[in-house]
Order: structure tokens, then C-alpha cells, then sequence
């Protein structure tokens, strides 16, 4: 491809619009531009790269056995009505009504229609297992769409259905995907690391995600390096603690004047905050719930709402007040009041506590040497709080790392919920009739090509893994006078098979460089006055910053060799 002829848009100004590296380096290299909030047109060079990845992410479904299929992008309420999601699924899905008024959505996701298009396909065992994928436009009217192609409204995801007769046909197809996934990023050439998902809306109940390892990511993944636990922090649940070897103490009240806050109360009383016992209220269908964690942890949101299955809200000091008569910053589980009906959770971190310190349920006063069991009790232990990095490891007591990373890529073990909403139903071995067991998996793709870019740039633009680079090799004349050299390299590459960029434009040898680091292909060859005296190019690598010599001659054989050496490393 010739620069001068390609729709490649380059910016020297950062938009005020991009707030993350990746979408300012998106915009600046050329490869998207915005129609409405979290709704792009890929430009050909970015569109090169989905390209890219849609092919990798094909091969390795059709290896793992998968088939590829087109469903709509409008799909009739009806069947979302049938799994129970038309109304739960609110204010993200894009709705729409036809001329005679009749509800659809665009689609943010496939199970009902796979679904539907299965069951009214399968009768037997033996037309199971399926697996059926497609590459296609997802609809989420996202909250807060940002960081351009990263959460957008309308974005490429693929998406892959298991259909099994079993369970362990399901936990089959299940490893098989992990696998397929697995081989998917690491063609890719990206860094990358699978851990446990909280399996949220979709239903379910195994789940991992696979994360691009990036500083600026969304997610925190918490790992363990030496037994290879990893999870998504919403997941992440941390080994406990040994007990505190101490005789329990006698509960002693003590005046704790103004001080309300774990700090504060920590600090006068001279007591570490993970002595404290912190008292929490959230609101669940009307009922109050008492949350106890110890005082240096912290509610994992998640794991709550998980426990509570209904829309539940912290209850705010004048609930408090109202309806249990107390004042928020000296509560705590002893002595609450009678007569109130209250649920008491604790985090499993609160059992093992030692003369705890909590508030006395007055105004003014703490309480000494609390401890559970004894002073009071718990409906439910349960895992409650954020697991954060220094924590153990709950597999081998190794401490826990964090690390930031994009969610790529989803699979979840999905079971009966939709086949069995949906009547998408078997005959057996024996004529008995059965739910198909499910699972799905989702590839964000163009969601990849934002995530490579916050792994590999630098202050000067993209620094493309070698399998994603729109072109493998730009060709880069310093002025005027080397172009018919610079043609003849460019012909020559591009007759090889490499994919070959020549920057043919008329323009300053320092605005071609600058422009060779945004778009980040990742081996530039520079053919100028000094290298031509002697019968060589420079040839620079994009991510390394390696530079080499190269005579002449040798172009196309080096660069021959180093792409079968480089790629092969992505195999
Ligand atoms: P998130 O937690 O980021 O909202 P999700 O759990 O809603 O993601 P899934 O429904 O599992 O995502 O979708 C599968 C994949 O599609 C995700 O792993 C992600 O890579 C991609 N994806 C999801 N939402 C978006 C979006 N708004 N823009 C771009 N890609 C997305
Ligand atoms: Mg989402």
C-alpha cells in the first residue's frame, strides 16, 4: 500500500475527547474515528487489524470444532421474554419497535437466539455436542462508554455456544474453549492471564476471564506465583488468617468521645485496625441486614449482591437511626436491639477474631474484648471482603500479588438456565428427554485492539505485537531521491507476500519518522543518501528499538527471515 493513496489520517494534536493512551494513539494513528459516544468507524488501517485478530480467533475455533454462523444483529422480544431477560436486563439494551409495534432488541449477547435456533434443530444425543460461534456487531447502551473501542455502545465480539448432553460434556467443551482461548491471545502476542470470574448477570456459576496485562486496565487480578491461582478481583477470595493466640478478656466499655471511624478509633484507642469489628447496614427487600467485617477489610460489592440475589443498598445513618434507634459510628453486633428483625453476615475474617474492639450501640462508648461466639452471634459466615495483594494465597499460603489488566475475554459454564427457560430439549440414549447443558464464550475483539496498544507503545506511538500490525514492514524513502529505490524494495516485499507500507509522500523526512513511530509497524526500513552510498538501508524494529544494516540485496531474504523467526515465536 502506498501512504500517499491510503486513507490514513495521521493527527499531531492529541484530542481532548480520548482519555486513555490507546484511544488517543487510535485517534492520532488513524485507525478510528467517532460517530456518536461509543459508536467508531474503523479506518482501513485499524480495520487491518480486527482483521487480524478476527482471523486467529477463527482458526482456533474451528480447530477447537467450532462452527461458524450469522444470527441477527435484531432480534424479537419474544425470546428474551421466554429466558426472563427482557426485563431484567434494562437500560443497556438497545430497544426498538417495528412499524407495527412490535418489540425487538438489538443484540448485546446470543444465548436466547442460539438457543432458539438449536432446539428447534436438535432432537437427539446424537447431534450433540455443538459448538456454534459467530463473529458479529454487539449493541450495550453502556452507562459510561469510554476509552473509545475499549467500552463502546456498539463494538466486535465473537461469540461461542457449547451444547452438550451432560455436565461433564459441558466441562469438556468448557476446557476445550480455555484452551482455544489460550492459543487465541498467545497468537496474538500479548501478555496475558486467564483467572476466576464472578459470573454476574449471565447466570452460571464457573466463569473465567482472560486479561490483557496492561497498568491501565480495568481489572485487578490478584495472583499467587507460585501455585497459579489467579482471579478477577471481585473473585478473588484469600486464605484465613491464623487465629490470635490469646485468653479472651472480660468486654469492658470505654468512652470513645467523638471518634467514629476505624482510624480514628484505632488511633485513640491504640489498637491496630484489624482489631475493630466495623458494623455495616445495607437494606434488602425491606429487611436490614447487619454486615460485620474486621475493621481493616473492606465490603466486596460483588460477593455481597451474590449472597443477597435482590437489589440491596447501604442504609444511610438516618435509616439507622430510625429503625434501630442507634448511632452510626458506635454500632456494633453486641447488644443490638431486640425486637428489630436483623440478619447478621460476617465475613469469615470476624470469627476468628480475639478481643475485638466494635462499637457499643451508644452514643460515645466502644467495647474491649469483644469476641464472637461468646458476646454474640452470626447467622451466616461467609466470604465477604475484598481480597487485596499481601494476603495469602487460600490454595498455598503463598502471598498474593495484584496486577491491572482489560478483560478480553469471557467463558462461562452456563448449565440449564437457558435451555431450560427456552424448552431446548433432547432425546437421550434411552428416549428420556433432557435440557441441553450450556456454556458461552465471548472474545471482545475489537476491545483486543485497544488492549494491545495499552500493553506495547511508548511516548512516540503503537508498538504493534508482530501477529496484530495492519502492515509487517514500512518502507521509508528520506527524501525525493531514494523513492525509485524505495519503490523497487516496496515491489519486491510486497511481490515476497509481506504486507508493506511505502511512505511515498512528499514530505519532510521528519514527519514521515514521527508517523512511522505512531502507526508502529513493526520493522521500518529507512532507505537514505548515507546508507545508498554504501548499498545498505537502515532497518529499525519497532518494539525492540533494535537497528540493523542490511545490504541491499539482501532485503527481502532478511526480512523473510526475520518474520518466519518472529512469528514463529507466536505460534
Ligand atoms: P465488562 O465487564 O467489561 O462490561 P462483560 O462482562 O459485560 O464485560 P461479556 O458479556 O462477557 O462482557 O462480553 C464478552 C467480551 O466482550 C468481554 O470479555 C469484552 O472483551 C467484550 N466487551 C464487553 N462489553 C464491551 C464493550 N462495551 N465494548 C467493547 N468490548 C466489550
Ligand atoms: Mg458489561
Amino acid at each position: 500500500m502506498r501512504f500517499s493513496q491510503y486513507l490514513l489520517p495521521t493527527l499531531r494534536e492529541t484530542p481532548a475527547e480520548a482519555e486513555v493512551v490507546s484511544h488517543k494513539l487510535m485517534l492520532r494513528a488513524g485507525l478510528i474515528r467517532k460517530a456518536a459516544a461509543g459508536i467508531y468507524t474503523f479506518l482501513p488501517l485499524g480495520y487491518r487489524v480486527v482483521k487480524k485478530i478476527i482471523r486467529i480467533v477463527e482458526e482456533e475455533m474451528d480447530r477447537a470444532g467450532g462452527q461458524e454462523v450469522l444470527m441477527p444483529i435484531v432480534q424479537p422480544a419474544q425470546i428474551w421474554q421466554e429466558s426472563g431477560r427482557w426485563d431484567v436486563y434494562g437500560e443497556e439494551m438497545f430497544r426498538l419497535k417495528d412499524r407495527h409495534g412490535r418489540d425487538f432488541c438489538l443484540g448485546p449477547t446470543h444465548e436466547e437466539m442460539i438457543t432458539t435456533v438449536v432446539k428447534n434443530e436438535v432432537r437427539s444425543y446424537r447431534d450433540l455436542p455443538l459448538l456454534i460461534y459467530q463473529i458479529q456487531n454487539k449493541y450495550r447502551d453502556e452507562i459510561r462508554p469510554r476509552f473509545g473501542v475499549m467500552r463502546a455502545r456498539e463494538f466486535i465480539m465473537k461469540d461461542l455456544y457449547s451444547f452438550d448432553i451432560d455436565e461433564e460434556g459441558m466441562n469438556r467443551s468448557y476446557q476445550l474453549m480455555y484452551d482455544a482461548y489460550t492459543r487465541v491471545f498467545r497468537r496474538c502476542g500479548l501478555k496475558f492471564r486467564a483467572v476466576e470470574a464472578d459470573t454476574g448477570a449471565i447466570g452460571g456459576d464457573v466463569s473465567h476471564e482472560f486479561v490483557v496485562l496492561a497498568e491501565t486496565g480495568e481489572a485487578v487480578i490478584l495472583y499467587c506465583e507460585k501455585c497459579g491461582y489467579a482471579a478477577n478481583v471481585e473473585k478473588a477470595e484469600a486464605g484465613l488468617p491464623v487465629p490470635e493466640d490469646a485468653a479472651p478478656g472480660e468486654p469492658e466499655k470505654v468512652s470513645t468521645p467523638g471518634y467514629t471511624t476505624i482510624p480514628e478509633v484505632a488511633a485513640f484507642l491504640s489498637v491496630p485496625p484489624e482489631k475493630l469489628i466495623k458494623t455495616l447496614f445495607y437494606t434488602v427487600n425491606d429487611e436490614l441486614v447487619a454486615v460485620l467485617l474486621r475493621g481493616d477489610d473492606e465490603v466486596n460489592e460483588v460477593k455481597l449482591g451474590n449472597h443477597f440475589n435482590a437489589p440491596y443498598y447501604l442504609a444511610g445513618p438516618e435509616d439507622v437511626k430510625e429503625r434501630l434507634g442507634l448511632t452510626v459510628g458506635y454500632v456494633g453486633p453486641v447488644g443490638l436491639p431486640s425486637g428489630v428483625k436483623l440478619r447478621i453476615l460476617a465475613d469469615r475474617r470476624v470469627e476468628r477474631m480475639v478481643n475485638a474492639v466494635c462499637g457499643a450501640n451508644e452514643e460515645g462508648y466502644h467495647l474491649l474484648n469483644v469476641n464472637p461466639g461468646r458476646d454474640f452471634t452470626v447467622d451466616t459466615y461467609l466470604d465477604l471482603r475484598l481480597a487485596r495483594a499481601g494476603d495469602a494465597c487460600r490454595h498455598c499460603g503463598e502471598t498474593l500479588v495484584e496486577t491491572r489488566g482489560i478483560e478480553v475475554g469471557h467463558i462461562f459454564k452456563l448449565g440449564t438456565k437457558y435451555s431450560s427457560a427456552l424448552q431446548a430439549t433432547f432425546l437421550d440414549e434411552r428416549g428420556e428427554e433432557k435440557p441441553m447443558v450450556m456454556g458461552c464464550y465471548g472474545i471482545g475483539v475489537t476491545r483486543i485492539v485497544a488492549a494491545a496498544i495499552e500493553q506495547n507503545f511508548d511516548e512516540d506511538g503503537i508498538k504493534w505485537p508482530l501477529p496484530l500490525a495492519p502492515f509487517q514492514v514500512l518502507v521509508l524513502p528520506v527524501t525525493q531521491e531514494q523513492m525509485a529505490e524505495a519503490e523497487k524494495i516496496y515491489e519486491e516485499l510486497t511481490a515476497a507476500g509481506v504486507e508493506t507500507l511505502l511512505d511515498d509522500r512528499e514530505e519532510r523526512a521528519g514527519v514521515k519518522f514521527k508517523d512511522a513511530d505512531l502507526i508502529g509497524i513493526p520493522l521500518r526500513i529507512t532507505v537514505g543518501p548515507k546508507g545508498l552510498a554504501t548499498g545498505e538501508v537502515e532497518v529499525k524494529n519497532r518494539m525492540t528499538g533494535e537497528q540493523w544494516r542490511w545490504p541491499l540485496a539482501e532485503v527481502v531474504a532478511k526480512v523473510r527471515e526475520y518474520l518466519e523467526e518472529e512469528g514463529s515465536s507466536f505460534k
